[in-house]
């Protein structure tokens, strides 16, 4: 049985860049007569923007991707989160951190997504200091996956990463955790996402093997770019899709995709193009 999911965070409504992800996801799981999940990821109620999360079941709904089961909310979950971060710290896999970033970043090495924490306080606060967010630790043994686009990925966590964040000094469960703690309960078999998580992957499965959670198959699409080269996001202001007029950037995602789209598209309305997509073979060849 194959169950996917897309996972967007309310920060914003959804852009174009988001629509691929989304349709790339969806598509995935109905060539594989698949389920497929809506998670709204609001574990970061810091970054939310009030209204984004409805806009964004909105935007689904009319661009005809339409979702299985109820929307599950990772705000609802954070007993589960808890539950989690607990037994990793009662087998002594996750330990207290009262390291300040400043601290951290006078004297840690800089890894490809942030500063590698030195692992100062695997064996204990230092003294005074109060121990607010939580770590994993880390082992030296290479994390390895293969993706069904992008091949053979291979990571070496501690190395590269170091001791992740599992819960923040200001008291939010982090991403990492909360995605395989809900990829796991919600039985999911296929990940569909854009490349930019795919350097996460690791994290997401070192986790998964100390939870003993199964590990779903990794899928990592290409980004759709700005004018400026960087990845369409919200934080950089992207326009949000246009909800009265949806085929031209269903159109446009499915090109971006690989499909050759007919003529006759712009005259379809977003379940028929959907359904014509599934006729054709899948240009991301993933399988
Ligand atoms: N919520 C994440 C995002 O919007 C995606 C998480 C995921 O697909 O694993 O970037």
């Amino acid at each position: 049985m194959y169950i996917g999911r897309f996972a967007p965070s309310p920060t914003g409504p959804l852009h174009v860049g988001s629509l691929v992800a989304a349709v790339a996801s969806f598509l995935d799981a109905r060539r594989h007569q698949g389920l497929w999940y809506v998670r709204m990821e609001d574990v970061d109620c810091l970054r939310e923007v009030p209204g984004a999360a409805d806009a964004i079941l909105r935007a689904l709904t009319v661009y005809g991707l339409q979702w299985d089961g109820s929307v599950l909310y990772q705000s609802q979950r954070l007993d589960a989160y808890a539950e989690a971060l607990a037994q990793l710290q009662q087998r002594g896999l996750a330990y207290a951190c009262g390291c300040s970033r400043r601290e951290i970043a006078a004297q840690a090495r800089q890894g490809a997504e942030g500063l590698i924490y030195p692992g100062w306080c695997r064996h204990g606060v230092k003294a005074g200091k109060l121990g607010r967010a939580i770590r994993v630790r880390t082992e030296d043994a290479p994390v390895h996956f293969r993706d069904r686009l992008q091949g053979e990925v291979v990571q070496c966590v501690s190395h590269e990463v170091g001791d992740f964040v599992l819960r923040r000094a200001d008291g939010l469960f982090a991403y990492q955790l909360a995605v395989v703690v809900d990829d796991a309960y919600q039985g999911i078999t296929h990940v569909v996402r854009g490349l930019d998580l795919l350097y996460n992957t690791p994290r997401q499965l070192y986790l998964q093997a100390l939870l003993g959670y199964a590990t779903p198959q990794y899928l990592h699409h290409p980004l759709v770019l700005g004018n400026d080269g960087r990845k369409l996001s919200k934080q950089h202001r992207a326009p949000a899709l246009c909800l009265e007029q949806p085929v031209p950037q269903l159109c446009q995602a499915l090109g971006f995709l690989g499909y050759r789209l007919p003529r006759e598209a712009a005259d379809m309305n977003p379940p028929t193009l959907l359904a014509w997509a599934l006729t054709q073979a899948d240009p991301l060849r993933s399988d």
